[in-house]
């Protein structure tokens, strides 16, 4: 087993040798080192009364810390809301990261398993949550290899008494990070969303009230409650709270994890954040919200990206995953693959999904596009799907109708590489 940990902490190391981390974090980072660093003092103090619950939710509610996952949901109302439910509670961690675009847990895990480790163990004791399920997606093996070590080093150390984690290994399904299917799939069962109400707070893993997070959330929770709420509130732009960690990928010369103010700019992250543009690539449009949250012109190129920015012109940020795309990129090409992804992922339980997707391909595939059908097909598939994906799956392909026009008028292209 020991081997085993050894080869995976050297990947791990390697990964992040490759792309350094403005935080810098040392690859060697274990639970000693951290804690050697006041990690974990703040968990302590907690469990020893020394700070309470309710002066906790204050913090990261004034903080205006949002669920990074891509919800925005606030944090402290979560909490608040899920405490106010019958006990027991039981929690669930989604690290299933499967957004196309977005690698931002996967980078601060890597680098700094210890601090998100805390923060799920703080948000465990705020809502007495006896059990904790971390599910984690299986393209993630070795940071799940990794994790489990590390948590068993920290109930060793006696740090987690008051909850026990279970890691739970997904298994390639997209559909799995919707926090209902999630749900399921902990246990056991096929990952198919619910209907909602009831809510995941009121009735979540295995009927009980369940509080739900993402890894990136629980990860600022320990620098926010030490540095306190304006620390984080103030480093946003202008009425936007916070920073965001923005996965950038796509036609700019430095892609990664950018960690800046919320409401900052496509404009502003290739500039001051990506080094510019590929060289011979002149920005053409973008996606800010990984697969669902449309394609945008360049004309939004000065449209602050935030929670709320983009959902009156038919996208979203969501989990803040920027794709860039260039004159050399054809957007219906771009469309189409998208609709491929998420007639690939759709979980098959309802009809609007389940076959719009599959219908929307072929119409896409074998053009001229019909621009009135398509048009019917996206609207019944956002109306009548259960779930986020079928509602916003139609998002990319009715981004093209209304903002690339002209690229209709050519022959579909391959996906340039
Ligand atoms: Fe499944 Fe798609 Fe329906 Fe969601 S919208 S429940 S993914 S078939």
């Amino acid at each position: 087993h020991m081997q085993t940990f050894n080869a995976t902490a050297d990947k791990i190391a390697a990964a992040v040798k490759a792309h350094p981390h403005p935080h810098a974090w040392n690859p060697e980072t274990d639970l000693a080192t951290y804690r050697q660093k006041g990690g974990y003092s703040l968990l302590k103090d907690l469990a020893a009364g020394k700070r309470t619950i309710d002066e906790l939710v204050k913090i990261v509610s004034d903080a205006g810390l949002r669920g990074l996952g891509g919800a925005g949901f606030p944090t402290g109302r979560k909490w608040s809301l899920v405490r106010s439910e019958p006990a027991p509670r039981l929690f669930a961690v989604n690290c299933d990261e499967g957004e196309p675009g977005t690698f931002k847990d996967r980078y601060y895990l890597e680098r700094d398993p210890h601090r998100f480790i805390e923060g799920m163990l703080i948000a465990a004791f705020v809502v007495e949550a006896a059990d904790t399920y971390l599910y984690i997606r299986d393209e993630y093996p070795e940071i799940r290899l990794m994790l489990i070590e590390e948590l068993g080093k920290v109930a060793a150390a006696g740090l987690s008494p008051h909850t026990k984690v279970h890691v739970r290994r997904g298994a390639g399904a997209y559909i799995c990070g919707e926090e209902s299917a999630m749900i399921e799939s902990i246990e056991g069962k096929r990952g198919l969303p619910r209907h909602r109400p009831p809510y995941v707070a009121q009735k979540g893993l295995f009927g009980r009230p369940t509080l739900e997070q993402n890894v990136e959330t629980m990860y600022w929770i320990r620098d926010i409650i030490e540095k306190g709420p304006q620390w984080f509130a103030s480093q946003g732009k202008p009425e936007r709270t916070g920073f965001r960690s923005f996965s950038v990928s796509g036609r700019v010369k430095n892609p990664g994890v950018k960690v800046a103010p919320a409401g900052t700019t496509i404009r502003e992250l290739i500039e001051n954040y990506c080094g510019g543009m590929q060289g011979g690539h002149t920005l053409k449009g973008f996606l800010p919200g990984g697969a669902s949250g449309g394609i945008f012109p360049a004309s939004f190129a000065e449209h602050p990206l935030d929670f709320g920015t983009f959902e009156k012109h038919g996208g979203f940020v969501g989990s803040h995953a920027v794709v860039i795309l260039s004159d050399k990129d054809d957007m219906k090409a771009v469309a189409l693959n998208l609709m491929k992804f998420f007639e690939d992922e759709s979980c098959g339980q309802c009809t609007p999904c389940r076959v719009g997707t599959e219908k929307a391909v072929k119409l896409m595939e074998h053009g001229p596009w019909n621009v009135g059908l398509l048009t019917e097909l996206s609207t019944l598939m956002r109306d009548a799907s259960i779930c986020g994906l079928g509602q916003a799956a139609p998002n990319p392909l009715l981004s093209v109708l209304t903002y690339f026009p002209e690229d209709l008028e050519t022959p579909l292209q391959d996906l340039a590489p």
